[in-house]
């Protein structure tokens, strides 16, 4: 069914999703704060709002693609905010990467406001929303999933309802801890191999078929060769960039420390990625961390 849909913050993802929206053939109305996005929504075929505000009041359902917590929070708040001025009753889809903890906050701001809605991160990165293949990790009741759901599946692929308020965020940290936890475990394992004498194309023969198999090794595989589609073979153009993993980790590590959680890898994995993300590493595919374990084992070897 044919939806007035508001969408907030139209960049690197959002323009993608929205412009899906429009070929989907729902009346689309956007606002972002920067005047490249607004240029290319527009030739996307999304409305433009002077405001958040404004794109909000006529809609049924509002979606919002922010950067950060913060931004979503500072959004929807106050008397020219986005829950003031959207329709009692308006379903939130909150599809930005925040922490579990503000997703909590920004539901219960949605139902102190008399709204409905989801937390509803995706992963997939800029390809799968340009190719409307996104998986969307839904948290929210029954109800507001299945609302969600249909408009859910005009931008993705797989929709998943992982369970109440947050749960969505939480899936979203618990993968992401997965992933680069693994990258780093396949990375050394890599460099370890090189420094015993095993070629890359060996070691991933063995591994990719054996139980060291995983995304991180067979799809973003960390040495060029294997997998030619991986970043690896592109001068580690990303892909999935470093300080997107290092922004992911950290809320993941938020969550580990506010569940009292022992989640020694997870914090490890944490502490790289963030000192990867100071440097250049912030724009390179975070499997671009294979170089700096080449390089710290190259230092801390003994001269002979
Ligand atoms: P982005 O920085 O390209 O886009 C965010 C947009 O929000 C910007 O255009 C910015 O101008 C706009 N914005 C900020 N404050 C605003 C406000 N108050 N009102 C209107 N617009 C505002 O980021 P992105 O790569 O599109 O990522 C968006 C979210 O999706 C993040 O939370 C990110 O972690 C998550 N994510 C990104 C990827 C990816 O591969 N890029 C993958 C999965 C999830």
């Amino acid at each position: 069914m044919v939806k007035n849909i508001a969408f907030i913050g139209l960049g690197h993802m959002g323009g993608y999703m929205a412009a899906n929206l429009v070929k989907a053939g729902h009346q689309v109305t956007g606002f972002d704060l920067s005047a490249p996005a607004l240029e290319a929504a527009i030739k996307a075929g999304v409305n433009i709002a002077e405001s958040g505000a404004q794109a909000v009041t006529d809609a049924d359902v509002v979606i919002t693609m922010l950067p950060a917590g913060r931004h979503v929070i500072g959004a929807f708040e106050g008397p020219d905010g986005l829950l003031a001025a959207a329709a009692k009753g308006t379903l939130f889809l909150e599809c930005s990467t925040i922490a579990v903890d503000d997703a909590h906050t920004v539901h219960q701001m949605l139902s102190a406001a008399g709204h409905r809605g989801v937390d509803a991160p995706v992963s997939g990165g800029t390809t799968g929303a340009e190719n409307g293949t996104l998986t969307f990790m839904v948290g929210g009741s029954d109800a507001d999933f299945a609302d969600a759901e249909v408009i859910f599946k005009d931008m993705g692929k797989r929709i998943v309802h992982c369970g109440g308020p947050g749960a969505g965020q939480a899936a979203k940290v618990c993968n992401n801890m997965i992933l680069g936890v693994s990258m780093i475990a396949v990375s050394e394992a890599f460099v370890l191999g090189e420094s015993l004498g095993l070629s890359n194309e060996a070691l991933f023969e063995v591994a990719s078929a054996a139980t060291g198999q995983c995304w991180a090794l067979t799809t973003n595989c960390p040495v060029p060769g294997p997998v030619p589609t991986s970043p690896a073979n592109k001068n580690f153009e990303p892909g999935f960039a470093g300080a997107l993993m290092a922004k992911d980790l950290g809320l993941a590590v938020q969550a580990v420390d506010a569940a009292g959680v022992q989640a020694r890898l997870g914090v490890a994995a944490e502490k790289i990625y963030r000192d990867f993300a100071a440097g250049e590493g912030a724009r390179k595919d975070f499997s671009g961390i294979i170089n700096e374990i080449r390089a710290a084992s190259a230092a801390a070897k003994p001269a002979n």
